[in-house]
């Protein structure tokens, strides 16, 4: 049984003080969704990431993006060594907006989650289509070409660790959320693509649901065959509605 989760991305948002608060409201929504088998976390800015772990050791914590490198010239960019010296095992690798905006490509993302695994580490890994390319029905291309990519050269035994985010680009912060039966598709899609290579451990890899998921939304996909949670950006960013995102899936 896949466990499920919900992560919120909080993207360039909330103070150092600001996430003292969050995580402290967080206590014990922390302990409703153990109780309920819900892994939940948040990837923070990277100034964040250890504020977070003082205040609710409990909330997985996620680093938006690392480098592949171990450590060198490449100004603005953060290390594995980094993030494991702060206790940080998680990381979002290839969200849309780091491949809109700094030319993140499946090939890089591929490189980045093998650095991760072999520091064992847990990527999760983000795939969508443009409206574009949503719009021209291309939405299973560009989806086995990023799953490729990013699984390239991964074996089947941290093939099972990595978790895949569906995003549909169109959808990420416009409040026009894919339908559960689009998303479902997808997934679906996803989980067959990586059975076809992995076989069985098809079956163990959590797929997440991101784009304008809010409390009102979320049952409808988490009621899915194939979607095993959530990546939140806006809905993840107040206590009260990471509240109602917890509530409504359990
Ligand atoms: C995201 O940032 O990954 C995301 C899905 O954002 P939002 O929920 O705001 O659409």
């Amino acid at each position: 049984m896949r466990k499920k989760l919900l992560l919120g991305n909080w993207k360039m948002n909330k103070t150092r003080e600001e996430t003292k608060v969050f995580a402290l409201g967080s206590l014990a929504l922390s302990a409703l969704a153990e109780l309920h088998g819900i892994d939940i976390g948040v990837a923070p800015a990277y100034l964040s990431l250890p504020v977070v772990k003082k205040y609710n050791p409990n909330l997985l914590v996620a680093s938006q993006n690392v480098h592949y490198q171990p450590s060198g010239a490449y100004t603005g960019e953060i290390s594995i060594a980094m993030l494991k010296e702060i206790n940080i095992t998680w990381a979002i690798i290839g969200h849309s907006e780091r491949r809109t905006y700094d030319n993140e490509t499946s090939e890089r993302c591929n490189l980045k989650i093998k650095a991760l695994l072999a520091n064992e580490m847990t990527p999760v890994y983000c795939v969508g289509e443009t409206l574009a390319q949503f719009e021209k029905s291309e939405t299973k291309k560009v989806i086995k070409e990023q799953i490729s990519a990013g699984f390239s050269e991964i074996s089947s035994e941290n093939a099972a660790k990595v978790v895949v985010a569906y995003e549909p680009v169109w959808s990420i912060g416009t409040g026009r959320n894919a339908s559960s039966e689009i998303a479902q598709d997808v997934c679906s899609y996803i989980r067959g693509l990586l059975r076809e290579k992995y076989g069985e451990v098809a079956e163990q890899i959590r797929i997440l649901y991101g784009g304008s998921v809010k409390p009102e939304n979320i049952k409808t996909y988490l009621s899915t065959a194939d979607i095993d949670g959530a990546l939140v950006g806006g809905a993840s960013l107040s206590i009260e509605s990471f509240k109602e995102l917890i509530n409504n899936m359990i």
